[in-house]
């Protein structure tokens, strides 16, 4: 069986067609990058315009690619939030008018956790076992910091969150302080240059507080960022007026050894809590933008090592948002029973609540 995905979240469309036995049969994407880097951000009418203009023809391409006709698929699956009103529009409209026309089952996904970019583990891992339910899950991306076990679809214990900004948006803000130039291409992004350059920086010339030690909060699961990106921003302005140019190399390797200190606090304290519930995790699941940076996956395998369960992390480019991690949450949500009315609305806020919620329901 095979289902059909749309994402059109926020910048880029996509559109995937994925088997239940795990094989991608096409991906099809529309890159947005050329329109917002000018800007420094996300523009949402330049980024409604294009899904619009490309959406059509990036599913046709999918149906192409894949060799199928409409009528072969067994569901469309679509984004239905969180993201941006109107590029969720676009998709939802396409998607409900497919399936309607097709009169195939239609699966809003949430492009988030315990659907999107976490359930992409389960697809693209090849060893039995791993990413099976249940799982710790640390799921970093440019919105969110998350921390849960994952017992099942939508059925998950958050251990965790973000007090201020995600790891992703720490990346993106202090790439700016730093002025660093975004890398062009799938994958790319200020995260993945600030990556590059930490890799040619000394991250001991500076030194920056590792986030939560303070007695009060090391107990805690949460994170923060925020203190640590205006560290970053106090020291810049000093550095700015030096001749040499390597402080930002420095800097750039500085913040990403704080971060990595920070996640690994935490995880060590999540381990610790799945240990004394007596939650068997066959493994450790990061995902999201921030799991594709290879530094933060080096020595958070290291820590799953000590933990005898393995890292299973999605490859890079499945990291970051595509369409091939909606189509697969359908999928694992068509398999489960979770189907949706024509009538479904978007939904730019989506709380991790509403899902709990709606796997309760379903099981009673
Ligand atoms: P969300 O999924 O929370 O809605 P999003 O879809 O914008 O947010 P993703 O596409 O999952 O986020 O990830 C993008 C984020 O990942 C950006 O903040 C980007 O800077 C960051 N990122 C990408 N590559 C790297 C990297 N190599 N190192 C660190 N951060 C990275
Ligand atoms: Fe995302």
């Amino acid at each position: 069986s095979s289902s059909l995905e749309q994402q059109t979240s926020c910048d880029d469309t996509g559109a995937a067609i994925v088997s239940s036995n795990r094989v991608v049969l096409s991906e099809a994407i529309h890159l947005q990058q050329h329109l917002h880097e000018p800007h420094g951000g996300i523009v949402p009418t330049l980024a409604l315009e294009s899904h619009a203009a490309q959406l059509p023809g990036v599913v046709r391409a999918a149906l192409q690619q894949a060799n199928l006709a409409a009528t072969d698929l067994d569901a469309i699956a679509v984004t239905r939030g969180p993201g941006i009103h109107a590029c969720l529009s676009v998709g939802m409209n396409a998607a409900k008018t497919l399936a309607a026309a097709l009169n195939k089952p239609l699966i809003g996904v949430n492009h988030m956790v315990v659907e999107g970019h976490a359930l992409m583990a389960r697809m693209t891992t090849t060893k039995e076992g791993e990413a099976a339910f249940p799982f710790l899950c640390l799921l970093v991306s440019g919105g969110h910091t998350l921390l849960l076990v994952v017992h099942d679809v939508n059925h998950y214990t958050q251990l965790g969150t973000t007090l201020d900004d995600a790891v992703g948006e720490a990346y993106d803000k202090v790439a700016r302080l730093l002025g660093i130039a975004w890398l062009p291409g799938r994958g790319g992004g200020a995260g993945a240059a600030l990556e590059q350059l930490a890799r040619t920086g000394d991250a001991s010339r500076f030194s920056l507080p590792i986030p939560m030690r303070h007695a009060s909060r090391a107990a805690s699961m949460d994170f923060s960022f925020a203190g640590l990106k205006t560290a970053v921003a106090r020291m810049v302005p000093a550095l700015a007026e030096q001749e040499d140019d390597r402080w930002r190399a420095d800097m750039a390797a500085a913040f990403e050894h704080t971060v990595i200190a920070h996640l690994t606090d935490k995880l060590r304290r999540a381990f610790r809590w799945t240990q004394q519930h007596s939650i068997p995790i066959t493994s450790l699941v990061v995902s999201g933008g921030v799991a594709s940076n290879e530094a933060i996956r080096a020595e958070l395998g290291r820590l799953a090592g000590e933990h005898h369960v393995p890292l299973v992390c999605p490859p890079a480019k499945l990291c970051t948002d595509n369409g091939i991690m909606i189509a697969w949450a359908g999928m694992e949500r068509l398999q489960r029973g979770f189907i949706d009315d024509y009538s479904i609305d978007i939904r730019t806020r989506w709380p991790l609540e509403a899902l709990y919620q709606e796997w309760e329901k379903h099981i009673a």
